[in-house]
């Protein structure tokens, strides 16, 4: 799950981490409001949303008078930002973020993340922070350190000096930079997030060190137990079908193919994708609809995946284990009388009851296309899809 800048620079703030002060915006007098209250003469309209880039799209802009900041807010306010990010159709923004200005002398990155290869977690900084780190990572990857972290100990004093000093951080700031880089792993860890980036970190002119720009994901397997971060979802910024799909608690991912998948596991439904784009076959969509998924269930998926407008043919593929086949078969029938179903239906299912599942279908009238195999029910939906 991911939030805006403000919030993960609230989570910081109340880490200990500096950072500027700022308020958010949801309209142009709030945001002229918002600069009166924090003062000084330079303000940094900010636009909010779940992609970066925003510099390079047009979507964070300097302020020297209130007027100004009235004039950048209403523009910024409502555009649809474009960032490379974001894809060609941008995003709509719908929040800003006013800061007060910061005397910049240098930009550093810093983040923490998971490391699947060692599975540790990874502390990562360079000298290069700011707008080009993409560039810097891809280009020359030796600006970036890495530090990683035994989870019985967390980052130890030598860790985040090795990481403070090998960016180059000037000696009086390096306290500082450590304490900061220790708080952002212990945050990192507490808020069970993925990823916990700060880009750009900052070097002021007074010496002081602050976290500019801020950017988390959560793991969703962990906001169980972290209400006070599901609160901070913004729904604008998901996508409907999956807002939609969470509410029945099917895992589902829009992608750009034109073939629904409904699958149970993730590890099947990652697999029938695979095979899909093997037989020169593209996705609509993953789609697990789990291990218990009764009639409903399976009737909210089919909604959803046809909810799509690029659906041209959608494949089930079950594996009787828990499910039955025959379970599986009913709510298929059902749910694709419910949503008088016009797009070619195959199925494949295999396991627990699979006579009876089949002979469900046969017997419905519906004109579902029944396959045996993998490699079958794929080829047979690339073609139906065409
Ligand atoms: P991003 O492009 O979405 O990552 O947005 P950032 O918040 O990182 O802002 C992009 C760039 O704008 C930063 O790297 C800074 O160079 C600049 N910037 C952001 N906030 C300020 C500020 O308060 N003062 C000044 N002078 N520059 C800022
Ligand atoms: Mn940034």
């Amino acid at each position: 799950m991911k939030i805006h800048e403000y919030q993960a620079k609230e989570i910081l703030h109340k880490y200990g981490v500096a950072t500027p002060r700022g308020i958010p915006a949801f309209s142009v007098d709030e945001a002229v409001a918002a600069a009166d209250k924090l003062g000084g003469s330079i303000w940094v309209v900010k636009a909010q949303i779940h992609a970066g880039g925003r510099g390079k799209g047009g979507g964070v802009k300097l302020a020297r008078s209130k007027e100004e900041v009235r004039e950048l807010s209403s523009k910024i306010l409502g555009m649809q930002l474009v960032t490379p990010q974001t894809g060609p159709e941008g995003k709509k923004v719908n929040r800003l973020l006013i800061a007060e200005g910061a005397d910049i002398k240098k930009e550093y990155y810093v983040a923490a993340l998971t490391d699947r290869a060692t599975q540790k977690v990874v502390m990562m900084a360079s000298s290069e922070g700011g707008m080009e780190i993409e560039e810097v990572a891809a280009a020359t990857p030796e600006k970036i350190l890495k530090v990683f972290i035994d989870p019985q100990v967390g980052i130890s004093d030598a860790q985040a000096l090795e990481l403070a000093k090998g960016i180059g951080i000037p000696e009086g700031s390096i306290p500082q930079a450590v304490d900061t880089l220790k708080r952002l792993y212990t945050c990192y860890m507490e808020t069970d997030a993925s990823l916990a980036e700060i880009n750009p970190l900052i070097l002021e002119g007074d010496g002081s060190i602050k976290a500019l720009d801020a950017k988390f994901d959560f793991d969703a397997n962990a906001l169980f137990r972290h209400p006070e971060i599901v609160a901070l979802r913004d729904l604008d910024e998901e996508d409907p079908a999956e807002i939609e799909a969470s509410k029945f608690d099917l895992a589902y991912i829009q992608l750009d193919g034109n073939i629904g998948c409904l699958v149970n596991g993730a590890g099947l439904a990652m697999a029938t994708m695979d095979t899909i784009k093997l037989f020169g076959g593209e996705p609509a969509n993953f789609l697990d609809v789990g291990g218990g998924a009764t009639t409903e269930k399976v009737t909210e998926a089919f909604k959803i995946m046809l909810r799509n407008p690029n659906c041209k043919a959608i494949l089930v593929n079950i594996f009787g284990g828990i499910m039955r086949c025959d379970t599986i078969a009913t709510g298929v029938v059902a749910a694709a009388r419910e949503v008088h179903l016009k797009v070619p239906l195959v199925v494949r299912m295999k396991g627990t009851n699979e006579d009876l599942g089949k002979q469900i279908l046969a017997e419905s009238g519906l004109p579902i296309i029944a396959a045996d195999t993998m490699a079958e029910a794929a080829q047979k939906v690339v073609a139906a899809a065409k």
